[in-house]
């Protein structure tokens, strides 16, 4: 069966922001949410649609493969075979953690907490990811790129360790739950009574809770620093692709664990060459005269100068290529090319003396343009030369 697209199943635009999906990924999954819709096949198979779409939707680089190469660039391998596939109702609920955000799960009541993990919750919050962005020039995209980058965020404390606790003796038993990390309630429901367990709401299941702050951060467990991180970039980035770099976003609140660093490539404008994919494009313009006798020149390349033969009789509009001269793929598969577009300079000065040279070349016949001759190249000849790669 073809698979709809993910931001269609999400409802949401494919310039949506990550905050926006997770939100559009909320109200699907409160939708069709197997309790609310008891033996309802259809909605099961739209509960699994959305958690498949939403997995990779959330995921930077995911998302960037399947918005370049859809449903086929999602590896099948990273947990889903067919439609509606391998993810299993357990995987799903797994991640409602992170999607409903701290520790407040609103499908825990219905299932217990068996759920999720039990008892690997620490008392705080999952730190934020942080966005970064971060610009390459061509010979970087090239070859690769090592950077040290220094990153403004949300550090572990250092006085109290991330803890939040002025010391170890301020740590006591929560309120709420009186150390057991869980809540207990009986509900009435259709089946009869029911008692639900669900996480703590104050301490997050941890249990403790802080009697005395850490006056570094004022119980935070965190404080606002700079960090230095080594970033390698593989050859054949694009603009707009990002890495993702687990754990090194802002540090969790109270010991939680830090969110991830989402680095976003922007390439730096080269003063000669453009870019297309993995093509690389120069603007070659040449004299008249050299278009009729041909020349050597030196073009820019990524790797530097390079020599350049200019065939005699050269067309206006004539693309040249030189094979493996632009940019290599991410995956490693091949580099692209760098086209040579020639355009002819027309002088608009000159001087009587040129005039009568050109004068006396118009009445040749070699200067004529042939009957029936069209350009070197229909213009959309040129630009498929140029773009259907
Ligand atoms: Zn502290
Ligand atoms: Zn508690």
């Amino acid at each position: 069966m073809a698979k709809r697209d993910y931001y269609e199943i999400l409802g949401v635009p494919r310039n949506a922001s990550a905050d926006e999906i997770k939100k559009a990924y909320r109200k699907v999954a409160l939708k069709y949410h197997p309790d609310r819709n008891q033996g309802d096949k259809q909605a099961e198979e739209k509960f699994k649609e959305a958690a498949e779409a939403y997995e990779v939707l959330s995921d930077p680089q995911k998302r960037a493969r399947y918005d370049q190469y859809g449903h086929a660039g999602v590896d099948p391998g990273q947990g889903f075979g067919g439609h509606g596939g391998g993810m299993s109702m357990e995987d799903i609920f797994r991640n409602f953690g992170d999607i409903f955000g701290g520790g407040f799960d609103p499908f825990e009541s219905f299932f217990g907490s068996g759920g999720r993990g039990q008892g690997t919750r620490s008392r705080g919050k999952r730190g934020s990811n942080l966005r970064i962005k971060v610009k390459l020039n061509l010979r970087e995209v090239a070859e690769g790129a090592h950077k040290t980058l220094r990153v403004k965020k949300q550090l572990v404390c250092p006085t109290c360790s991330g803890s939040g606790a002025k010391d170890s003796s301020s740590i006591g038993k929560c309120s709420a739950c009186g150390g057991s990390g869980v809540i207990r309630k009986v509900q009435s429901t259709i089946l009869g009574h029911m008692q639900t367990t669900t996480t703590c709401y104050q301490c997050n299941g941890s249990g403790q809770q802080i009697i005395k702050k850490c006056s570094t951060c004022s119980g935070l467990g965190t404080v606002y620093g700079e960090e230095t991180i080594q970033v390698d970039f593989p050859p054949g980035v694009q603009e707009g692709m990002q890495l993702s770099m687990s754990g090194k976003g802002n540090a969790g609140e109270q010991g939680g664990p830090p969110g991830d660093l989402i680095i976003q490539i922007e390439l730096e404008k080269h003063p000669e060459l453009e870019i297309d994919g993995h093509n690389v494009i120069y603007n070659l313009q040449i004299s008249f005269v050299d278009a009729v006798l041909g020349a050597k020149v030196e073009v820019p390349t990524i790797d530097g100068k390079a020599k350049f033969t200019i065939p005699p009789g050269t067309q206006a509009g004539k693309v040249f290529r030189l094979n493996g001269k632009g940019l290599p793929s991410v995956n490693g598969y091949g580099r692209g090319d760098q086209l040579i577009l020639i355009s002819v300079y027309t002088p608009t000065h000159i001087t009587a003396e040129e005039r009568k040279l050109l004068e006396k070349l118009r009445e040749s016949e070699n200067f004529k343009p042939r009957p029936g001759q069209k350009a070197e190249k229909s213009f959309f000849e040129r630009m498929r030369d140029i773009f259907a790669e």
